[in-house]
C-alpha cells in the first residue's frame, strides 16, 4: 500500500551482537530527493557505553583467536557482502547521493575487498629479532592487538571508509566501537545483519548510531577506549585531538585536500583529459583524493581548457539511479549551498566559470526537483590566494590555471595547508621523479589516477592527516609492539 511503501526505514544500534533501539532519532534525507526516508538513532553516552562494554568483553576470546581463524571469518564477510552486492549499491546510492553506477563498481567491491584484502595480509606479518652475543642475549619483538578500537568515518565513501577500518582492526584481534556518519549509516547497519552468519562472534564489532557532538564525542572521550581511528575533516580532528589528549590516546586521522594536478606540455594530452575529468568530478567530486586544483603549462593550456570544457559539459548529472548519469546528487542541501557559495566568491573575485553553476541550466527529472544537484563547474583565471584555491570545497567543482616552469608550478602546488594526494602528467620519466620528490603529499599519481595498491601507505602530510593505513601501516596502528630480551 502507498503507506506502507513511504514507511520510514528505521535503524537500530547493533551492541554486543544485538540490535537494539534508540530512545531518539535524527532524520536523514535522501540526498536526490529531498525527502526523509530513514530514522538514524540519536545515541550518546549511555549507548557508547554498553558498546564498549560489549566490545571489552567480547576482546579476550577474540583477540586469542589464530590469525587464521580470524582471516577465515573476515573473507565470510567478504563473501557475504559479494552475494548482496547489488542491495548494498542500491541503498548506498539511495542513502548518500552517489550514483548507482559508482556504488556498484567502486563503494561496495572495494568494501568486500577490505575484509578480502586483510584477512590474506594478516597472515603474512612477521616480527623482528636481534642476537648481542656477547651479552649473551637476544632480543624479539610481539605484537599483539591493542583492546576496544573507536572509528570514525565520514559521508562521502560510507561503508568502503567504514570497512577500511573495521578489517584490519578486527584481524588483528581488536574488538571495535564504530561510528559512521548520521548522514550515510544504513550499509553499516545492513552488514550488521551479515555478522553473526559470517561467524563474527557477538561484541567483536558494535556500531552506534549518532552524531559526531554526541555519540563521536562520546566515543573519543571514553577512558577504555585507547585508540580512534578517524576519517574526517581537519576541523574535526583538532576537536578530536584536543579532547582524547587527556587519555594520550593513539590517533591515525585521515583529513582533507586540495589536490593539485600538475600538466606539463609533454602530458599525453589524450589520457590526462578523461583521467583529469574524473580526478575531478567522480563520487561528486566527494572524495578526499580529487583534485581541484588543475596547472596546466602556458603552451597548452588554452587547448586544455577548451578540450576539459568541452568534456566537462558532455558528464550527466541527474537521478542518481538512472545508470546512465555520471554526476549524482551532492550530500545536502547545506553543502549544497556551501559549494555554490564557492563558486559566487570566485566569480566577485574576478574569477570566470567557464561551464556549470550559474552558467549552465540542469535540467532535472520532475522526482529529482528537491535533489541536492550541481553540474561540473571549471573555474578559469582564479588567483592562488582564492578561498577556491585554498580551501577543500568537496564537491564538482575544479579550478584551472597556468604555470610556466617546474620550479614555479612545485612551489605553487605545496602552497597550500593540505598535503594529501597530487597528480602529475608528463612523459618525461626525469622531470617526474624530481617533481614527485618534492611535492608535499602523501600520495603522487603519474600519468594516472586512483590506482591503489592496499599493500603501501595511504594518508595525508600537513593537515591532511597523522599516520598511514594500509598493510602494514594498519598492522603497527592496530597492535602494540613490545621487545623482549631473552639472557641464555
Ligand atoms: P566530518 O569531520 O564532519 O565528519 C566525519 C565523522 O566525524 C562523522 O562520522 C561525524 O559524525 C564525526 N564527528 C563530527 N564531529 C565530531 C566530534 N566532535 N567528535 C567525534 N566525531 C565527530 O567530515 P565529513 O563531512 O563527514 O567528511 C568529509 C571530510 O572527510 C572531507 O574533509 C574529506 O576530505 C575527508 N575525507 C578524508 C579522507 C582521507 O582518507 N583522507 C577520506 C574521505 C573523506
Amino acid at each position: 500500500t502507498m503507506a506502507q511503501s513511504k514507511a520510514l526505514l528505521v535503524l537500530e544500534n547493533f551492541i554486543g551482537g544485538k540490535f537494539v533501539p534508540c530512545s531518539s532519532y535524527i532524520d536523514s534525507y535522501n540526498p536526490s530527493t529531498g525527502d526523509v526516508y530513514c530514522k538514524v538513532p540519536d545515541s550518546g553516552k549511555e549507548e557508547v557505553e554498553a558498546a564498549v562494554q560489549a566490545a571489552k568483553d567480547a576482546f579476550p576470546i577474540w583477540s586469542s583467536k589464530s590469525p587464521l581463524e580470524r582471516s577465515q571469518i573476515l573473507n565470510k564477510l567478504a563473501d557475504l557482502i559479494e552475494h548482496d552486492l547489488e542491495a548494498f549499491a542500491q541503498a548506498e546510492s539511495k542513502d548518500q547521493g552517489k550514483t548507482i553506477t559508482f556504488a556498484r563498481t567502486v563503494d561496495i567491491p572495494r568494501a568486500a575487498y577490505n575484509f578480502r584484502f586483510f584477512a590474506s595480509s594478516i597472515l603474512h606479518h612477521v616480527t623482528e629479532c636481534t642476537e648481542m652475543a656477547t651479552m649473551g642475549c637476544m632480543h624479539y619483538t610481539l605484537r599483539t592487538p591493542v583492546g576496544v578500537a573507536g572509528l570514525i568515518s565520514p559521508w562521502n565513501l560510507p561503508l568502503y571508509l567504514l570497512t577500511w577500518k573495521i578489517a584490519p582492526a578486527i584481524a588483528c584481534g581488536n574488538t571495535v566501537v564504530a561510528k559512521p556518519s548520521e548522514m550515510t549509516s544504513v550499509t553499516a547497519w545492513m552488514m550488521c545483519k551479515l555478522l553473526e552468519k559470517a561467524g563474527v562472534p557477538h561484541g567483536v564489532v558494535n556500531i552506534v548510531f549518532g552524531t559526531g557532538a554526541k555519540a563521536g564525542e562520546a566515543l573519543v572521550c571514553h577512558p577504555d577506549v585507547p585508540l580512534i581511528s578517524f576519517t574526517g575533516s581537519t576541523l574535526t580532528a583538532q576537536r578530536i585531538t584536543e579532547k582524547s589528549a587527556p587519555h594520550c590516546k593513539r590517533l591515525s586521522l585521515e583529513l582533507g585536500g586540495k589536490n593539485p594536478a600538475i600538466i606539463f606540455d609533454d602530458a599525453d594530452l589524450s589520457q590526462c583529459i578523461p583521467t583529469t575529468l574524473r580526478s575531478s568530478f567522480a563520487n561528486q567530486g566527494e572524495i578526499c583524493l580529487c583534485t581541484s586544483r588543475i596547472f596546466v603549462q602556458r603552451g597548452i593550456y588554452n587547448e586544455f581548457l577548451k578540450r576539459f570544457v568541452e568534456e566537462a559539459k558532455k558528464w550527466k548529472t541527474g537521478n542518481p539511479s538512472d545508470p546512465t548519469v555520471n554526476v549524482g546528487a551532492l550530500i545536502s542541501k547545506e553543502h549544497l549551498e556551501k559549494i555554490r557559495n564557492y563558486v559566487k566568491k570566485a566569480q566577485a573575485e574576478g574569477a570566470r566559470v567557464l561551464c556549470g553553476e550559474g552558467v549552465d541550466s540542469l535540467a532535472l527529472p520532475p522526482g529529482n526537483q528537491k535533489g541536492y544537484f550541481m553540474l561540473p563547474t571549471v573555474i578559469a583565471e582564479v588567483k592562488d590566494e582564492s578561498c577556491c584555491m585554498q580551501e577543500e570545497i568537496f564537491g564538482p567543482v575544479t579550478c584551472v590555471v597556468a604555470f610556466d616552469t617546474e620550479e614555479e608550478v612545485i612551489k605553487r602546488a605545496n602552497g597550500v595547508k593540505y598535503g594529501l594526494a597530487a597528480t602529475i602528467w608528463s612523459s618525461n620519466m626525469g622531470r617526474v621523479h624530481r617533481v614527485a620528490r618534492r611535492l608535499q603529499s602523501g600520495l603522487v599519481w603519474t600519468n594516472c589516477w586512483l590506482v591503489r595498491d592496499l599493500n603501501l601507505p595511504f594518508g595525508g602530510m600537513k593537515a591532511s592527516g597523522i599516520g598511514r593505513e594500509g598493510a602494514k601501516d594498519s598492522y603497527e596502528f592496530f597492535t602494540e609492539v613490545k621487545t623482549i630480551t631473552i639472557k641464555h
